[in-house]
């Protein structure tokens, strides 16, 4: 074999990798015109490399925020630096959909992507490469992790047969409120809520119906409540709502209401309808309380006189 033909052959498998190869290559003028367009972009753009051969990147793809990558390569140019992008900054430079089975959740490829300078044989920065790399299947399971996360977070919050807070996430946002009204000296309220009898509703139409009460005695809180207020499930059948910003007597308004829809309530269980009530007390902050359990205390206090004072009646803190 001849050299030139031995240098022809070795060309021809250096094209062969170029256009094989499973990143994308894309070879640009130093002002942003296409020169070189390898197979991988052909494929995902449907432009083969005569389409695209001298067109202004912008100008034939005008998803690229044009400021942002002149951001990144400009320097490339200029310094002879490398330049990366990562999806988690961008998702991806050129909008191609995914095709990738396993990847299927995701719409488009995730793309990582690396900008380096060609300089010509005087050393001179001529020309910029740009390598993307799919990073599809990695940036979808790291999303899938996060949210599994986020969702486990959530679970691990959340009462399983109410839907309200459970009881360390009420306390911990109990908490919170009661620094900021130490703080800040605003007005809230805290409300026990017991469902009156309970026992008798196990005892007598069984375990399932005192779980069905449970949670219609909850949406019944639920549906009372503002958006900034906290209601938790704070044992078996009791109930314990945070009144963010809320004087006594607001309160009060907010607790009757509750008593008399609870009374009100037909709880529908094998065919049969049950009634219940509940007793609630209710506890403002004071300034003199030390902590918060004497918060919660107060309104305990006060959900004992409901009780003892007939049920089915709401007791604020301090006598009324
Ligand atoms: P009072 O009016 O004084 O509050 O009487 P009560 O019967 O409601 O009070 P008590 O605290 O004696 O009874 C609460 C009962 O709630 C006892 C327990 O078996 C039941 N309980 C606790 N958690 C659950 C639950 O998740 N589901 C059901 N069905 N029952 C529960
Ligand atoms: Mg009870
Ligand atoms: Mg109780």
């Amino acid at each position: 074999m001849s050299q030139i033909t031995a240098d022809v052959a070795e060309i021809h498998w250096l094209m062969d990798m170029f256009q094989t190869v499973d990143v994308g290559l894309v070879v640009l003028s130093a002002d942003y015109r296409i020169q070189v367009w390898n197979g991988f972009m052909e494929n995902h753009s449907g432009l083969t490399p005569r389409q695209v051969r001298d067109r202004y990147l912008f100008d034939l793809f005008s998803e690229i925020d044009e400021d942002w990558l002149r951001r990144k390569c400009d320097p490339v140019i200029l310094l002879k630096n490398r330049a990366f992008t990562i999806w988690e900054q961008r998702p991806y430079i050129f909008k191609f959909r995914n095709y990738r089975p396993i990847t299927g959740s995701a719409e488009y490829m995730y793309q990582n992507c690396t900008i380096f300078p060609l300089t010509d044989t005087r050393g001179v920065v001529t020309h910029l490469c740009i390598i993307i790399y799919d990073v599809t299947d990695v940036a979808v399971s790291r999303m899938e992790l996060e949210s599994m996360n986020g969702r486990l977070q959530t679970l691990s919050k959340t009462d399983f047969l109410t839907g309200l807070h459970n009881r360390g996430a009420w306390e911990d946002a109990l908490i919170n409120e009661f620094k900021r009204v130490k703080r800040s000296g605003h007005q809230s309220t805290l409300l026990m809520v017991d469902i009156d009898h309970f026992k008798r509703v196990n005892d007598t139409y069984g375990h399932a119906a005192g779980d069905v009460v449970i949670k219609q005695v909850a949406l019944a809180v639920k549906k009372n409540l503002r958006s900034t207020d906290i209601a938790g499930r704070y044992g078996g059948e009791e109930f314990a709502v945070l009144l963010v910003d809320t004087s006594a007597d607001q309160a009060l308004f907010f607790a009757e209401r509750l008593r008399k829809n609870v009374e009100a309530m037909q709880i529908e269980f094998n065919q049969q309808l049950l009634n219940v009530t509940v007793s609630i007390g209710l506890g403002d902050f004071q300034a003199d309380l030390q902590q918060y359990r004497d918060w919660i205390e107060r309104a305990d206090k006060a959900l004992y006189q409901s009780k003892a004072g007939g049920r089915n009646q709401v007791t604020k803190a301090g006598g009324i």
